[in-house]
């Protein structure tokens, strides 16, 4: 078997700017000849990462190999790199001809000859007008523009343009090419043309693509590997085939396809309870242990009452060419249904899952962890916020007197400024407030997911950038501002530091 060569490997590469991190300890490697999409919502350092890749931007740590050297402080034009952006950037005063070899005009090389004298000597030279002819026509045949040449770039279509972008990146026969959102601008129609041109053209060429994407459906259609990144962190590596059918957790499972994403307890030997109903599976996790249980909507089978696992109501059907798409709800779990057949809003049936069709995920989150301080008035700090908070938990059968001194059982009086606790709080104890003033901390909805019953958002603090995950039932959108409340009851704390009394 010939051996995988790695052309680019990411090691521990960093990217932040201004001390806010874009990108974080990125570890991940591209072999020679594949196509790898790095697949992500806006924001999430795809572009980032990419132009680090070609040098446009330097790492704030770690380091970046090309076929095993490290290049992370190599210029761009010293890399055999090229990009393709979304904006095409073509020459409007130029026509395609020149457009495409302009690059290869400018090129020089040294050639080293022995001269009459048998002394060695340098000459700088430029490619021929033929060579640069023939590396036009080449790659114009390549983008299926031949007959092109002479064409004014202002006078073409979306994608023309587009093709013509590509074929400049690739005249210069570079051994990766990097293409961000390369076809963001076009149509959707074009979208979906340029997308098999393109997985044709990576066949033809043989080269290295590394492409960059929020669209999970061209991920899914071109590459042979996808990168799942989510706010500057890799979520999942995998061929699509795995990141469909084995999604690592909610996240992906969410933004890749569209996903029921259940919270279930696993109840017994590869049994888990989910709408309130135990099923098997084939995963294998502790028992009692709570998890995040994944069913794609195409893998739930639709029978009469009576006759399925669990019995519910169709409460919406929309037809959507191939399948109708059905929301079955059983008590106040809704669950997505994608099946060929319809059934009628309002028909009582039934629903079945076969086993392996039962995706368990580690829950990412069972509670809100946090390292916070007591203040002066027996509130407590963490997340950017002060939230009142009952200190008597932190030592059994204590009280506060009058001063706010915490009183223990045999009389001691403890002064609690400053004092280091654990907080952990839980995900349905925290309130999501409209306001930014009426809250205890604020901060952006950084994420949403349904979980079929209810949504967990993500609360992201300014400053110190802590994460509040909270499950609610209201919907909120994705860079609202908002802040938080949390009743003091709520808040769970611990002491900090061990053996104290
Ligand atoms: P994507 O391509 O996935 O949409 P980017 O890589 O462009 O994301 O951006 C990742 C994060 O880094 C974003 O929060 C963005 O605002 C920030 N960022 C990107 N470029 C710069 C820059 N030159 N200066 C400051 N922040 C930047
Ligand atoms: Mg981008």
């Amino acid at each position: 078997m010939e051996k995988e060569e790695k052309i680019i490997v990411l090691q521990d590469v960093v990217k932040a700017y201004d001390g806010q991190v874009a990108v974080e300890k990125m570890n991940f490697y591209v072999r020679k000849g594949e196509f790898v999409t790095l697949l992500g919502p806006s924001g999430c350092g795809k572009s980032t990462t990419l132009r680090m890749i070609a040098g446009f931007e330097m790492p704030t740590e770690g380091k970046i190999l090309l076929n095993g050297k490290d290049i992370t402080t190599v210029p761009p034009y010293e890399r055999p790199i090229n990009t393709v952006f979304q904006r095409y950037a073509l020459f409007p005063h130029l026509n395609v001809y020149d457009n495409i070899a302009y690059g290869l005009k400018l090129k020089r090389f040294r050639n080293t000859y022995i001269d009459k004298n048998g002394k060695e000597k340098v000459k700088i030279e430029k490619l021929s007008k033929a060579v640069i002819d023939a590396k036009v026509s080449r790659v114009l045949k390549l983008v299926d523009l031949e007959e092109f040449e002479k064409r004014d770039v202002t006078t073409l279509s979306g994608g023309q343009q587009q093709r013509i972008a590509i074929a400049r990146a690739i005249v210069n026969e570079p051994e990766i090419l990097l293409l961000d959102e390369p076809l963001g601008a076009l149509d959707l129609k074009m979208r979906k043309d340029m997308q098999l041109e393109l997985k044709e053209m990576h066949q033809k060429l043989g080269i290295t693509f590394i492409y960059v994407t929020h669209d999970q459906e061209e991920a899914l259609t071109m590459s042979d590997t996808v990168v799942v990144m989510s706010d500057g962190v890799i979520q999942q590596i995998g061929t699509p085939k795995d990141i469909y059918n084995e999604p690592k957790n909610s996240f992906v499972a969410d933004f890749i396809g569209e996903s029921n994403i259940f919270s279930g307890t696993m109840v017994g030997n590869k049994k888990v309870r989910f709408i309130n109903k135990v099923f098997d599976c084939v995963d294998d996790f502790p028992v009692n242990e709570k998890v995040d249980v994944v069913v794609r909507p195409e893998d739930i089978f639709l029978a009469d009452e009576g006759k399925g696992m669990v019995d519910g109501v169709i409460i919406s059907s929309i037809f959507k060419g191939v399948h109708y798409e059905m929301t079955f709800k059983v008590g106040k779990t809704e669950v997505l249904i994608q099946d060929t057949m319809e059934r009628k809003v309002g028909e009582r049936c039934s629903i079945h899952i076969r086993p392996d069709d039962i995706h368990i995920m580690e829950k990412e989150f069972d509670c809100n962890r946090y390292d916070g301080y007591i203040t002066k008035r027996n509130t407590v700090c963490f997340a950017d916020g002060e939230f009142e908070c009952d200190v008597t938990q932190l030592y059994e059968k204590s009280h506060l007197d009058e001063e706010g001194y915490l009183v223990l059982e045999n009389g001691e009086k403890i002064d609690l400024t400053d004092v280091d606790v654990k907080v952990e709080v839980g995900l349905k104890d925290i309130e999501i407030i409209d306001n930014e003033e009426d809250g205890d901390a604020c901060g952006n909805i950084i994420s949403i997911v349904y979980k079929g019953d209810h949504y967990q958002v993500i609360i992201r603090t300014d400053e110190e950038e802590e994460d509040f995950v909270v499950d609610t039932e209201y919907v909120w959108n994705e860079n609202d501002r908002v802040s938080v409340k949390i009743p003091p009851n709520k808040i769970k704390l611990k002491l900090k530091a061990v053996n104290q009394k």
